[in-house]
């Protein structure tokens, strides 16, 4: 079983590295994370994430649905634990994009999982993304960037961190991180 967890700041590039991860290897399986956010004009329930009302959110809480969870920026994220197991028991390597909260309590929870802090080659470049994506409005695109600061200082936390200049770098140093593909 291969649980690989993606950790960094919002804009850092992780949803860019796992798309290339599975373009390169057919036993990925990234986890669709429940979210009490907006969705974003491109993003599909059930394909980018599961957008459910804070009351539905508080009840997977409460029916111990959720491998990990945390609050950022005003909304819940939260990992559906049976698909995670599921895809676990299948032998695929399963992947995870959180943030820190809630890296925390996986790594308590599966000490073995291969956990790795995407770092941005700077802040500046990291606001430089951010803004140029444009999927936020400025006070929370601040509010990004001050949560990033926060996670950047806990890199140190991770066994591993890449860093995200490209998206073939970045490739480049997780890949040697991953048991080959069976
Ligand atoms: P965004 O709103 O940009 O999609 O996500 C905001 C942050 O929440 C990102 O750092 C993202 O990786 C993280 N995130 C997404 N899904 C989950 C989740 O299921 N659990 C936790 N703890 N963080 C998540």
């Amino acid at each position: 079983m291969t649980l690989l967890m993606l950790v960094g700041p919002s804009g850092v590039g992780k949803g860019t590295i796992v798309k290339e991860l599975k373009a390169l290897r057919s036993d990925v399986w990234l986890s669709i994370s429940a979210t009490t956010r907006t969705p974003r004009e491109n993003e599909i329930h059930g394909v980018d994430y599961f957008f459910v009302t804070e009351s539905e959110f508080e009840q997977m809480i409460k029916d111990g649905e959720l491998l990990e969870w945390a609050q950022y920026t005003g909304n819940y994220y939260g990992t559906p634990k049976a698909p995670v197991l599921e895809k676990l028991r299948e032998g695929k390597l399963v992947v995870l994009e959180i943030e820190l909260a809630g890296a925390r309590q996986i790594k308590t929870q599966i000490p073995d999982v291969i956990d790795v802090m995407v770092i941005p080659p700077s802040l500046e470049a990291l606001a430089e993304r951010l803004t140029t994506r444009g999927t936020e409005t400025p006070s929370d695109r601040e509010a990004r960037l001050a949560i990033a600061q926060a996670e950047l200082a806990a890199r140190g936390e991770f066994r591993f961190q890449i860093e995200n200049d490209t998206v073939t770098e970045a490739i480049a140093q997780l890949l040697p991180l991953l048991p080959d593909q069976e």
